[in-house]
């Protein structure tokens, strides 16, 4: 029989019925299926070491082949835990081999057994060499655990490694049989390989070189450039069918405006500020909707060059929108705002405790026009807000925008313009990957004579002397904030901490004015707490990570983070962002007895980029992001840390095929990309 892409995997060699029916339930239904399921690591047992001169390889992992001579289960008096131990023998030697709580593993492994053991030898408590956890599988005679390259997959059921080994080398037959997806003059363009040889040598590597285990070999590239480059084509081919909708307001920028923008600003733009108005006024006046990502860390400046914008748009007559995540937030860009336009802008804020008359008032003004800038939380894409000429929405921390609101803002007006901006600094990867359909604007300056935050870890036995400290800089006229790690306050018993810690802190302090701060009070009380901190009523805001994002008080100076490993790297950024604002030195004190090294390289960087690529190093996109890995960020093959040089050729490539080959040819290229189904997701 030959076997085929289509082949299914009951019919394919050592896979009995029980075993097919194992791999169709963990998602395989065929040899291609199969072909696409790579090996996680590889075991070279081409070179068994020798029992006898294993005392030179303690702490690296070797091959070792032997006979059991002995193999015993016992189970520790102090602790229950079972044990099973072997006495593995190879004519030369022999040395313990070590299980813990696996004693199935003595049904599995019986003296006389012959077995090929992959595992890292290491000294015992009692300086005795031994080998603990091992692989290992049993052997007969002359197979394949003999001088092979072995590779090693993921496990399927209870198929034992050889089996599915073999079944998986069944399927490599169909190699021939796959059309390769990219074709010749893709894969010239991308400098790859074929398809098949990269699948073959991935599969059966005929050496083990560095390369190669890096997962840097040219079989690897070939198969890591495909995948990215699908994402990337596709999300051009997405934005560009977009694009194809031009807009129909024809936008200009005049020295009416020019004067407006420099009457109202009270200091100098930063050069990036500059660079960024600039990048943004000419989206506005192509007649391409904009869509863009506005990076800038946290107090460089956003607010500012997101006004420009608005009063460019407004003086051509359309209405602008700005969302923001929280209410608190709404009210500080509001309050901010119209301090800086006065009279000159028809300003009004959209929110939750409007009363049933100014909600009325509200969507009457945004309805006939009257209404220039709207600043509200997501409830303005509501279905009953509705504009007069909706020309530009402002999204203010992006965190929760996706792309299904970007779809609801699209339905609101002539394709508004879209500008996205973000603290949370996205390291380029991981903008790549998620946004390869936005353009990016980063504002990589902060304005100037900004105090360095000094951040110091300290252990909670210490907290008495923190607790001194904060008290002198009161006196000294500052205002501080305590923070807990209370992330998920939908439920009531989880503000526990927050409220314990507002009593002690009371009690620390009875001579300063503690108040408290949490999502789920009232807004209008949460936005008194916070008029109260702003206006110095208030020496120490006990509070979750409400204040995360965009709170603005210029006189708090000082931030002390409790249970602070409880946290992400770009979140404590986000925190530390909340002071170093005025003119006072500045403190964040991280206190946490756990993770000390994770926090003590937060505390050494202040660069909110550099952090936000640790933090994707340390804890993934997912957790970065404050959300799982979803959609773009979840690759198969690809890794967007390991891989970024790979990602940049892609986009690169996707870039010039909708340039030079077009969009007709690129939707051609993507179709046959995705029939490969290669970025088809199993987890
Ligand atoms: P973010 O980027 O974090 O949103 P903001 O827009 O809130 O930052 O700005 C932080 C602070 O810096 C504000 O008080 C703002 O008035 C001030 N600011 C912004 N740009 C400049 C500048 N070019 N020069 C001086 N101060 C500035
Ligand atoms: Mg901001």
């Amino acid at each position: 029989m030959t076997i085929t892409a289509d082949t299914p995997v009951r019919a394919l060699p050592g896979a009995g019925p029980t075993r097919a029916k194992q791999l169709e339930e963990a998602g395989f239904a065929t040899a291609y299926d199969l072909i696409y399921n790579l090996p996680y690591r590889y075991e070279d047992r081409r070179h068994p070491v020798r029992i006898v001169d294993l005392g030179g390889h303690v702490d690296k992992p070797v091959l070792l082949r032997g006979k059991v001579m002995n193999a015993i289960l016992h189970v520790t008096r102090l602790r229950r835990m079972k044990v099973f131990e072997v006495v593995l023998e190879d004519g030369t030697g022999a040395v313990k081999l070590v299980w813990f709580n696996q004693g199935f593993l003595a049904d599995q492994i019986k003296r006389g057994d012959r077995l090929a053991v992959f595992g890292t030898p290491k000294l015992s408590a009692y300086g005795q060499l031994q080998v603990e956890s091992a692989d290992w599988e049993k052997f007969e005679g002359d197979d394949e655990a003999d001088g092979a390259i072995v590779p090693i997959y993921s496990k399927v059921g209870n198929i034992p490694p050889k089996a599915l080994r073999q079944i998986i080398g069944g399927a490599l037959a169909a190699l021939p049989s796959i059309d390769d997806p990219l074709e010749p003059d893709l894969r010239k363009r991308l400098g790859v390989i074929d398809l098949a040889p990269a699948l073959e040598q991935i599969h059966r590597p005929p050496q083990l070189d560095d390369a190669f285990l890096a997962r840097r070999s040219r079989a690897h590239v070939r198969i890591i450039l495909q995948e990215f480059f699908t994402l990337q084509l596709a999300l051009r081919v997405r934005r560009a069918s977009e694009e194809v909708v031009t807009k129909t307001r024809k936008i200009v920028l005049d020295d009416a405006m020019r004067a407006e923008v420099k009457r109202i600003l009270p200091f100098r733009l930063t050069n990036a500020q500059k660079r960024v108005v600039r990048e943004i006024a000419t989206d506005l006046q192509s007649d391409k909707p904009m869509y863009r990502l506005l990076e800038g860390d946290v107090g460089s400046g956003k607010t500012i060059v997101a006004l420009i914008a608005a009063i460019i748009m407004v003086r051509n007559g359309h209405q602008v929108a700005l969302l923001a995540p929280t209410e608190i937030l709404v009210e500080q860009h509001y309050q901010r705002i119209r301090q800086l336009v006065d009279q000159s802008l028809v300003v009004a804020k959209s929110m939750g405790s409007l009363t049933a008359g100014e909600r009325r008032t509200l969507l009457a003004g945004l309805r006939d026009g009257v209404i220039q800038l709207v600043i509200g939380t997501h409830a303005l894409l509501e279905d009953r807000v509705v504009f007069k000429s909706l020309g530009l929405a402002i999204v203010d921390e992006q965190h929760r925008f996706g792309v299904e609101q970007r779809q609801r803002l699209f339905a609101k007006g002539d394709t508004p313009d879209i500008l996205v901006m973000t603290a949370t600094p996205i390291p380029r990867s991981l903008a790549l990957a998620m946004y390869g359909d936005l353009e990016l604007s980063v504002i990589d300056e902060l304005p100037p004579g900004r105090q360095k935050i000094k951040t110091a870890v300290r252990s909670a036995t210490q907290i008495e002397r923190v607790y001194h400290f904060i008290d002198t800089e009161i006196a000294a006229g500052a205002q501080v904030y305590i923070v807990y790690p209370i992330i998920e306050e939908s439920e009531k018993s989880n503000l526990k901490p927050l409220t314990l810690g507002f009593e002690a802190t009371t009690r620390r302090f009875p001579n300063r004015r503690v108040a408290m701060i949490h999502g789920r009070m009232p807004p209008a009380e949460k936005e008194e707490t916070m008029q109260r901190f702003k206006r110095g009523e208030i020496d120490i805001l006990v509070s979750t990570t409400v204040i995360e994002v965009g709170i603005d008080v210029a006189n708090a100076s000082l931030m002390l983070i409790i249970d602070a490993d409880r946290f992400g790297l770009s979140q404590l950024h986000q925190l530390r962002g909340r002071v170093g604002r005025g003119a006072r030195q500045s403190y964040c004190v991280l206190v946490s007895d756990i993770e000390k090294d994770r926090l003590t390289q937060f505390a050494k960087t202040l660069n909110g980029f550099d952090l936000a690529e640790l933090d994707l190093k340390l804890r993934g996109a997912g957790e970065l992001l404050g959300t799982r890995q979803s959609g773009a960020m979840r690759f198969r093959f690809g890794n967007i840390v390991r891989d970024i040089k790979l990602m940049e050729k892609a986009r690169d490539l996707a870039i010039e095929i909708l340039a030079k080959d077009g969009l007709a040819r690129a939707q051609e290229i993507v179709e046959q990309l995705l029939g490969a189904g290669i970025e088809k997701e199993r987890d």
